[in-house]
């Protein structure tokens, strides 16, 4: 059983960063019973790339990837080191893929609004592990599996996106409300999650996928977490929320580090 857990946080609105609110409470609260990891590679919805990449600098820049949210977002750092050692390595782990060390990303939101709440001091190693477009569902799944190793070596594997996420549907004056199709869909995934049946999480032709999933990217990182599951391990679900309607912030942990290490 490899001993690191793995999480799948759903990591929604961007202010989340800004303060300790339900969401990033229920992050905080998750964290408290796991030891420190020697890194975190992140897999963010929010770096697409042609090919995989990792990034591979010294010291990541923070990546202010997006508009229109106030200056303290705009200015926010999370100056965590990264590790051209690790980099090499995964690079070396996922092959016969090709992996490009990565001098030029950094750390974006997806990623540092998260890993302010899990980690405040930036003092843990932090890499990214981009998403490569051209990969369909099943094939991100597979390639995830040959990331199970990392967790040996201490490093926690962070998946960042949401399991329901569309903006074209989204209602800014219903912070807690959930669209019919919204629901049932996060029920599905919870239940596949649950039930260790993996195959059903690439099923998602239906109409209720196609408006919980309009595009695969915040969808994909819940892949790499879910692959993380070996078949003696639990998988807890938390934060059971969904905002504005379209947004699922529900998150799922792999393995429970306290089993492994007594
Ligand atoms: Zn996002």
């Amino acid at each position: 059983m490899p001993i690191f857990p793995a999480l799948f946080i759903g990591h929604g609105n961007p202010i989340n960063a800004l303060s300790v609110n339900a969401n990033s409470q229920a992050w905080r609260d998750q964290l408290i019973d796991l030891p420190r990891p020697r890194a975190v590679l992140v897999i963010s919805a929010h770096w697409l790339t042609r090919g995989i990449a990792v990034t591979a600098m010294a010291q990541p820049q923070t990546l202010h990837d997006f508009a229109g949210f106030p200056a303290a977002l705009n200015e926010f750092q999370y100056p965590a080191p990264g590790d051209p050692e690790l980099a090499t390595a995964i690079a070396a782990l996922l092959a016969p893929e090709k992996v490009t060390l990565d001098h030029e990303w950094g750390l974006d939101h997806g990623a540092w609004s998260v890993l302010t709440h899990l980690f405040p001091a930036a003092d843990i190693p932090v890499l990214q592990l981009s998403l490569a477009i051209g990969k369909s569902a099943v094939e991100h799944y597979e390639l995830a599996t040959k990331l199970r190793l990392l967790r040996d070596l201490g490093v926690l594997i962070l998946g960042s996106g949401n399991i329901v996420h569309n903006l074209r549907r989204i209602n800014w004056q219903q912070p807690e409300a959930a669209y019919d199709w919204a629901t049932r869909f996060n029920a599905r995934i919870q239940q596949c999650l649950l039930e260790h049946d993996h195959a059903a999480l690439f099923d998602l032709a239906d109409d209720d996928a196609k408006l919980a999933v309009p595009t695969p990217e915040h969808y994909w990182p819940l892949l790499y977490i879910a692959a993380q599951q070996t078949a003696d391990e639990n998988l807890e679900l938390f934060n059971h929320r969904t905002e504005y309607g379209a947004i699922s912030m529900l998150c799922c942990q792999v393995g429970s580090p306290l089993k492994a290490i007594a």
